[in-house]
């Protein structure tokens, strides 16, 4: 590391506080914990989904805990602690009184371990949590973790040993927290597949483009998303939100209404307009909007502040062709025979020598020898796939738009 980087690493401000999830995350994965509370990614999963609904369950209870001296507690939920000393910040899922003291109890979604014990990431989260009671003042034995798959508390005994990986983890996430970049991921490990943030962080893939790694990247199932595309092809109309719900209006009629979190994407064809309230909303979500003309040309796009993880997308993008066409070919043929079956199905006779063209792509694109082939053929079915579905109706969204979003974002996805 030259001077003028060191300089640079001794001015990163960390905050006082680590919070006591995140040295979950830490003792989970370094570079989990430096991506999430460094770089603020996040990324949705069905296991953090389920996770913060179980935790917003718990959360809407919040109240305060009396203070050791102030009478006995009962159950308090929520409850905020924190201490320089060390170094630590936490939110108290519960706290139940017990025999004179309290116990602290998190509730995590999953199952324990094989032999029913904790995991060491959880023991330490809760660790922490046992010590800032500690420090202010309660008496505290043993802490509990709740896993909501078998229904199951599992005490966590708060050894000398788990103290001091616990403490030596505060200290390790700190100095973590200072560095320019992420830790390097892990190397074909097992917690891998689980991690929330393994879209973004593509272990192999980044282990390979570094020489850390000569295998071949194990194959990363994307996560189907429950959001979905909406189509707006209805002249005049208005999107806008109301509370957590976007809502498609022209003159006052409200013609569509959809949870902002089931939406992936808005295509706003021809004369539509979208209110500022309703772009700042989308932009909080990462959520694009997409600009056609009446026929179905791309014109443009409204989009939030970028993603840093650009660069390293184009680089996947190299690694992948240099990897072959095999599996581009077969996604981008796939895709094509989906728009294909659509049409069929909702779009009648008006489409059918339309459909065909599209079945002979879905069959080039299975032969086709060269990338800047196979990106044609799939950007002429795209082209004529948003053509043709708006002929099968003015507002769209669900099954029919998902699969169009595959012609749409194929770009994106072959890229893998
Ligand atoms: S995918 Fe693996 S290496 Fe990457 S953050 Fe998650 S656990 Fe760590």
């Amino acid at each position: 590391m030259n001077e003028s980087v060191e300089i640079m690493v001794q001015r990163i401000e960390v905050p006082e506080l680590v919070p006591a999830r995140m040295l979950n995350e830490y003792a989970y994965c370094p570079r989990l914990f430096f991506l999430e509370w460094v770089d603020s990614l996040w990324a949705s999963s069905s296991d953090t989904a389920e996770g913060d609904r179980r935790h917003r369950r718990v959360d809407a209870g919040g109240g305060a805990a009396p203070l050791p001296d102030e009478g006995e507690l009962k159950a308090a939920r929520s409850v905020d602690l924190a201490s320089e000393r060390l170094g630590i910040t936490a939110k108290l899922d519960l706290l139940e009184g017990s025999d004179g003291g309290v116990v602290p109890i998190d509730t995590k979604k999953g199952r324990p371990g094989r032999d029913g014990t904790p995991w060491e990431a959880d023991a330490v989260q809760v660790c922490a949590q046992v010590l800032l009671l500690r420090e202010h003042g309660y008496a505290v034995e043993r802490g509990e973790i709740f896993y909501a798959e078998t229904r199951q508390r599992v005490a966590v005994e708060v050894t000398p040993e788990l103290v001091t990986r616990t403490m030596r983890i505060v200290a390790e996430a700190r100095a973590t927290a200072t560095r320019l970049a992420p830790p390097p991921p892990l190397r074909s490990d097992p917690k891998c597949p689980r991690c929330s943030l393994v879209g973004i962080c593509l272990p192999d893939e980044v282990n390979m483009l570094a020489a850390r790694q000569d295998s071949r990247p194990r194959r990363l199932m994307a996560a189907d998303p429950d959001a979905v595309p909406l189509y707006v092809m209805e002249p005049g109309s208005v999107v806008g939100i109301d509370g957590g719900r976007l809502t498609v209006s022209k003159y006052r009629e409200m013609l569509a209404s959809v949870r902002l979190i089931d939406v992936l994407k808005v295509c706003a064809y021809g004369n539509v307009q979208v209110t500022a309230q309703a772009m700042r909303a989308l932009f909080e979500r990462d959520v694009d909007i997409l600009h056609f003309s009446y026929g179905g040309w791309l014109l443009g796009m409204t989009t939030g502040l970028p993603s840093k993880n650009v660069m390293l997308r184009i680089r996947q993008t190299t690694a992948a062709a240099r990897g072959g066409l095999g599996e581009p070919r077969r996604m981008i043929a796939g895709k094509i025979k989906n728009c294909r079956v659509l049409l069929r199905r909702n779009g009648g006779d008006a489409v059918t020598r339309r459909v065909a063209q599209l079945a002979a792509l879905a069959d080039q694109a299975r032969q086709a020898e060269e990338a800047a082939t196979l990106l044609g053929i799939e950007g002429t079915a795209a082209r004529l796939y948003s053509m043709l579905s708006r002929r099968c109706s003015p507002v769209r969204t669900a099954c029919q738009a998902r699969a169009s979003a595959g012609c749409g974002t194929a770009g994106r996805r072959q890229t893998r």
